[in-house]
C-alpha cells in the first residue's frame, strides 16, 4: 500500500442539523484521491480538504462516460462505534464495473483501508440519530484528455461523504410503480450490471413519465421481450407469491445490489421458501388475480426495503397488501437496519 499523504482542513465547516439534511447536498471536510497513470498503476493516495477540481475539457469521462461510482452507508452505533455495511462487497462490485468499462481494477483492500481512515477524520459527520448515516460516494472518472475513442489511460478514484437523513420520516410507507413499457433500462450485454453514470441518466425520463402519472418509481422489464421483471427505480425488487419469495435472477442486465444478496442470505437461514428465476408481468397479473400476491418490495442501500402498494401497467392496477408494509417487508427492514446499527446481532460479520 503507497502511503497515504493527508492534509487537513485549517477551518472546518459547520456541520447541519440532521433535521435540515438535504439527500447528496451537504459534504464533510475531506475527500479521499488517487490518480492512475498506465505503466504506472495507481499513486498518491491522499485525504485532502473537499474541494473542487480542475479537469481538462477533454477529460474522457466528459466525452464517453467512462466512470462508474458505488454507494455505501457509515452508520453510528448507540455504543458509539462506526459501522460499514459490507464495504467489501462494494469494492468488489466497483471492480466489476470498471471491468467492464475497460477501467483498471483498484486493491478493495487498500482501498477500504483508505476509506476508513477518511471516515475518522471526518467522524463527527455520522449523525448519531435514528434512520440518520453517512453516504459514501466512491467514484472513478477517466481523465486522459483524448477524444479519440479508446479507454483512457489515466484515471482519478475519488471517495466523498455526505450526512443523509432518515428515508423514512414518516416511517416506511409503501409506494406507487409505473411499470415502464417503452423505455429500457439495460440489455445483457450492456452496461446494466455496472454502475456507471449512463445507466442512471438514461432512466431519467421513464422516471418523468412515472412523476406525472403520480407514482413514485419505474418497473423496469426486460430490454428485448418487455416481459420479464427486472428491477424498480435504481432498486432491486422481491414478490411474495404464494408463501414464496421470488426475485429475479442476475441475467446480465440486472445490478447485483448488496441489499438483494444479504435478503437473500437472511430468508434462507430463516427457512423462508425463495426463488432466483424469470418472473414476467403476466405471470404476476395471474397471480394477483388469484389473490396470490402477498406483498411487494425494493431493495437497495438508500431505503434498504421499499414496499410497493400498487403497480400500474398501463391501466391495468394491482394494490398489494391493501397498501399496507408486509410481514416479510418489516421483518428485513428491522433486521438488516438493526444490523447495520449495532442493535441487532450480526451473525454473518457484515458490519466492519
Ligand atoms: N439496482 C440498481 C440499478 C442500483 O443502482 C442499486 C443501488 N446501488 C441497486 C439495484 C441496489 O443495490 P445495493 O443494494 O447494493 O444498494
Amino acid at each position: 500500500m503507497s502511503a497515504l499523504r493527508i492534509e487537513q482542513v485549517t477551518t472546518k465547516k459547520v456541520i447541519p442539523k440532521t433535521e435540515d439534511l438535504v439527500f447528496g447536498k451537504h459534504y464533510t471536510d475531506h475527500m479521499f484521491v488517487m490518480d492512475y497513470q498506465e505503466g504506472k498503476g495507481w499513486y498518491d493516495p491522499r485525504i485532502v480538504p473537499y474541494e473542487s477540481i480542475t479537469l481538462d475539457p477533454a477529460a474522457m469521462v466528459f466525452h464517453y462516460g467512462q466512470t462508474v461510482f458505488e454507494g455505501l452507508k457509515a452508520y453510528r452505533t448507540e455504543d458509539n462505534q462506526i459501522k460499514l455495511f459490507r464495504p467489501d462487497e462494494n469494492f468488489k462490485r466497483l471492480n466489476r464495473s470498471s471491468e467492464r468499462l475497460s477501467m483498471p481494477q483498484i486493491n478493495e483492500k487498500d482501498v477500504l483501508n483508505y476509506l476508513k481512515e477518511l471516515i475518522k477524520i471526518d467522524q463527527d459527520w455520522v449523525p448519531a440519530e435514528d434512520g440518520y448515516s453517512l453516504y459514501i460516494r466512491p467514484f472513478v472518472i477517466a481523465t486522459e484528455p483524448n477524444l479519440s475513442l479508446a479507454p483512457s489511460r489515466s484515471y482519478r478514484l475519488m471517495i466523498i461523504l455526505s450526512p443523509v437523513g432518515s428515508y423514512y420520516k414518516e416511517g416506511i410507507h409503501p409506494v406507487g410503480i409505473h411499470v415502464e413499457e417503452a423505455f429500457t433500462r439495460a440489455v445483457k450485454g450492456g452496461t446494466g450490471t455496472a454502475k456507471t453514470a449512463g445507466n442512471y441518466s438514461a432512466a431519467y425520463k421513464a422516471q418523468e413519465k412515472a412523476t406525472k402519472e403520480g407514482y413514485s418509481q419505474v418497473l423496469w422489464l426486460d430490454g428485448i421481450e418487455k416481459k420479464y421483471i427486472e428491477e424498480v427505480g435504481s432498486m432491486n425488487v422481491f414478490f411474495k407469491i404464494n408463501g414464496e419469495v421470488v426475485t429475479p435472477e442476475l441475467n446480465g442486465s440486472i445490478l447485483e445490489g448488496i441489499t438483494r444478496m444479504s435478503i437473500i442470505e437472511l430468508l434462507k437461514t430463516w427457512g423462508v421458501p425463495l426463488s432466483e428465476r424469470r418472473i414476467s408481468l403476466d405471470e404476476l397479473f395471474r397471480a394477483y388475480e388469484q389473490g396470490l400476491v402477498e406483498e411487494a418490495f425494493g431493495t437497495g442501500t438508500a431505503a434498504v426495503i421499499s414496499p410497493i402498494g400498487e403497480l400500474n401497467w398501463n391501466g391495468k392496477k394491482m394494490i398489494i397488501n391493501n397498501k399496507e408494509t408486509g410481514e416479510v417487508a418489516k421483518q428485513l427492514y428491522e433486521t438488516l437496519t438493526g444490523i447495520q446499527t449495532g442493535k441487532v446481532a450480526d451473525p454473518f460479520h457484515w458490519t466492519v
